[in-house]
C-alpha cells in the first residue's frame, strides 16, 4: 500500500498506463535569421492556442464550464504579453525558438513557484503544461493522446496536466495516479468534476509502478494498492460499489427541498471563506450562506482590505447568490486567527482575550469599515450581519448602534442599502447560551458556532492532545447549551441555526430537530448528505430519541447511542 493525497472521492480498480512524458530535448543553437525564428515561434504559439481551444471545448463536455476555464486561462498565458514580447526580444538577440521561450517559462514557474499563495503557485504547472505544449510543437513530437485507453485504465504520470485531461474519456480512465499536485490543484479540480477517483503527490509513483500493473485507487483514503490479493481485490470492488450505489442516491437530494420525514421544512445553507465559495454554495446544491467567514479577507495580504474591496466582495457573493440569505459575520480575528499586519498584542489566553467583537468594538473605524460595505452590500441580495463571540448584551447592543449610525450616513448620502437588515448573533460563548433567553430579545437570530462553543463549555482547548478527550459536542454539557439556545430562540420567535461543524454530524441531527433548529449551516460538499440525513426524521421519532439521549450521563453513552439510531 502506498500513501499520496486523497484528491478525487471512489475507488478504481484497473490496470495501469503510465503516460511518459515525450522527450523534448532539443539543443539550443544560435539563429541568423532572427525574423523567420520569431515566425516560427508565432505559428507554434497559435497553433498551440489552436489546439488548446479544442481541448477547452473537449474538457467542457466531459468536466463542465468551470474546468474549460482553467484550460482557456492557458490562452491567456499563451498570448501573454511579457512571455510572448520578452521571448521574441530573446529571439531577436540570436536564440532560437525553443531556448527563448524554454528561458522565458522557466522565469515565470520560478517566479510562482515561491508564491505563497496555493492559486499562484498552481500558475507553475501552468506555465510548465504550456511550455511542454510549445516545445512539442516546435521539435515536431507527437502528443500523447489518452483518448485511446482500454476500457478499465488507471492513468499513471507525473503530473497531470490540463492538456493531458482533455483527451480522458470518463468511461475508460477509472483512476488516477500522479506523482505531485496537491488536493488544490488543477490535476485535482479536474479529477473530481470528471468524478474519476485520484491519488496525487505519490512519491516516485512513476518509477516505482509499472505499465500494465494491476492496481487499487482509493481517491477517499488517498492510498495506490499494486499487485492486490484477490481477497482484497473483492473488499474493494464491494467498497466501491457501496460507492456508486450512495453517491446515486445522493443525487435524489439534489435540486428537492430540505424536509424531515414528516415534511418539516428546514434551511440547508452553507459556510463560506471567499466571495467566489458562493459558487460552490449552488453548485452543491446549497440553500444560501448561514456563515460567510470575512476574516479570510483579511488574510494573504499585507494591509487591511478597503470598504470598496470589501464590498466588492460581499456584493459579489450576494449577486451569485440572487436572493438567497447571506449572513456575514463581521471579522473575527484573534484566538487561532491571526492577522499578522495587524498587530494584535500577544496574550497569555488568546482565546479568553481581545478577539472578534470585543477587538472590533474598540477599532471602531476598522468595524465602520466593515460595515459600511455589508451595508452597501445589503442593497444586492437577502444580506444579514452577525457578530461573532457575543458575551453580554450590551456588545450587541453596541454593535447594533454602530450598524444604526451607518445606515443613517448612507441615508443622507443616498447611498442604496436594506434598511430592515437583520442583526443576529453567534452563540459560541458559554456565556451567550446561558443569557441566550437575554440576547433573543434584541437579536434578529442565532447561528449556534459549536466548534467555540465546545471549547469554552468544557473548558478544553482542542490543539491540546492531552485535553482533546473533552472536546465533543455530544458531551452532555454541550448538548444542554445548545437545547438551551434553541429553546431561548423558539420561546422568542427568532430563527436558530447552527455553522459550527456539529450541524453536519449525523449523530447529532436527530437532537437538533427535537430542539428546534430551523438551520444547517455546512460546508458546500456536505449538502446532500446532510439533506438526506434529515430526510429520515419526524419530529415525533427525534423527540424519542433526543429525550433518551439527554437523559444519558455520559458523552460516550450518548455517543453510543446515537450510532445505534443514525
Ligand atoms: C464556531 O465557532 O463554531 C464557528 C462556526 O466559528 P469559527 O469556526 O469560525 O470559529
Ligand atoms: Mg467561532
Amino acid at each position: 500500500m502506498i500513501k499520496g493525497t486523497a484528491a478525487s472521492d471512489g475507488i478504481g480498480i484497473g490496470r495501469i498506463l503510465l503516460l511518459e512524458e515525450a522527450s523534448i530535448e532539443y539543443t539550443p543553437h544560435e539563429v541568423e535569421d532572427t525574423q523567420a525564428e520569431v515566425e516560427r515561434f508565432r505559428r507554434a504559439a497559435d497553433q498551440l492556442v489552436a489546439e488548446t481551444v479544442r481541448d477547452a471545448a473537449a474538457i467542457r463536455e466531459t468536466a463542465g464550464e468551470k474546468e474549460a476555464l482553467i484550460m482557456e486561462g492557458h490562452i491567456s498565458l499563451i498570448n501573454d504579453p511579457a512571455l510572448k514580447g520578452e521571448t521574441e526580444n530573446l529571439i531577436m538577440g540570436g536564440q532560437c525558438a525553443e531556448a527563448a521561450f524554454e528561458t522565458m517559462c522557466d522565469m515565470f514557474i520560478g517566479i510562482f513557484s515561491s508564491m505563497e499563495d496555493e492559486m499562484m503557485r498552481q500558475r507553475a504547472a501552468d506555465v510548465r503544461d504550456i511550455k511542454a505544449g510549445l516545445l512539442r510543437i516546435l521539435l515536431g513530437v507527437k502528443e500523447v493522446k489518452v483518448s485511446d485507453a482500454p476500457k478499465g485504465t488507471v492513468l499513471l504520470t507525473k503530473e497531470l496536466t490540463p492538456s493531458v485531461t482533455a483527451g480522458i474519456r470518463k468511461g475508460n480512465i477509472v483512476g488516477i495516479i500522479t506523482e505531485t499536485g496537491g488536493k488544490t490543484s488543477h490535476s485535482a479540480i479536474l479529477a473530481r468534476a470528471l468524478e474519476i477517483p485520484a491519488v496525487l503527490s505519490v512519491p516516485d509513483a512513476v518509477s516505482v509502478l509499472k505499465n500494465g500493473q494491476p492496481v487499487i485507487v482509493d481517491g477517499t483514503a488517498g492510498v495506490v494498492i499494486p499487485d492486490p490479493s484477490f481477497d482484497v481485490l473483492n473488499e474493494y470492488a464491494e467498497k466501491r460499489d457501496k460507492f456508486l450505489r450512495e453517491k446515486a442516491e445522493l443525487e435524489h437530494f439534489r435540486g428537492v427541498k430540505t424536509k424531515g420525514a414528516d415534511g418539516a421544512e428546514y434551511e440547508l445553507v452553507c459556510n463560506i471563506g471567499k466571495a467566489d465559495d458562493a459558487n460552490k454554495v449552488i453548485e452543491f446544491d446549497g440553500e444560501g450562506v448561514g456563515l460567510f467567514r470575512t476574516e479570510f479577507l483579511f488574510m494573504d495580504r499585507s494591509s487591511i482590505p478597503s470598504e470598496d474591496e470589501q464590498f466588492a466582495a460581499y456584493q459579489k457573493a450576494a449577486l451569485v447568490l440572487k436572493g438567497k440569505p447571506l449572513i456575514i459575520r463581521t471579522l473575527d480575528i484573534g484566538g487561532d486567527k491571526e492577522i499578522p499586519y495587524m498587530g494584535l498584542e500577544k496574550e497569555e489566553n488568546p482565546f479568553m482575550g481581545f478577539r472578534a467583537i470585543r477587538y472590533c468594538l474598540k477599532n471602531r473605524e476598522l468595524f465602520r469599515t466593515q460595515l459600511r460595505a455589508i451595508l452597501r452590500a445589503s442593497a444586492f441580495g437577502d444580506v444579514k450581519i452577525m457578530f461573532p463571540l457575543i458575551t453580554c448584551v450590551e456588545e450587541l447592543r453596541e454593535g447594533k448602534a454602530m450598524v444604526e449610525e451607518i445606515k443613517r450616513e448612507l441615508a443622507l448620502l443616498g447611498i442604496p442599502f436594506n434598511k430592515e437588515i437583520d442583526i443576529g448573533i453567534m452563540v459560541e460563548t458559554a456565556a451567550a447560551a446561558m443569557i441566550a433567553d437575554v440576547l433573543a430579545k434584541e437579536a434578529a437570530f442565532f447561528s449556534i458556532g459549536t466548534n467555540d462553543l465546545t471549547g469554552y463549555t468544557m473548558s478544553c482547548d482542542r490543539g491540546n492532545s492531552n485535553v482533546a478527550y473533552l472536546y465533543s459536542a455530544l458531551q452532555p454539557a454541550v448538548l444542554r447549551m445548545i437545547e438551551r439556545t434553541i429553546r431561548c430562540g423558539r420561546e422568542a420567535g427568532i430563527p436558530v441555526g447552527m455553522c459550527g461543524e456539529a450541524a453536519a454530524n449525523n449523530k447529532l441531527i436527530p437532537l437538533l430537530i427535537s430542539f428546534g433548529l430551523t438551520e444547517f449551516s455546512v460546508s458546500a460538499p456536505s449538502v446532500l448528505r446532510v439533506r438526506k440525513a434529515i430526510s429520515k426524521w419526524t419530529k415525533a421519532e427525534a423527540d424519542r430519541v433526543a429525550q433518551k439521549a439527554m437523559s444519558l450521563m455520559t458523552e460516550k453513552e450518548v455517543s453510543d447511542y446515537l450510532a445505534s439510531v443514525v
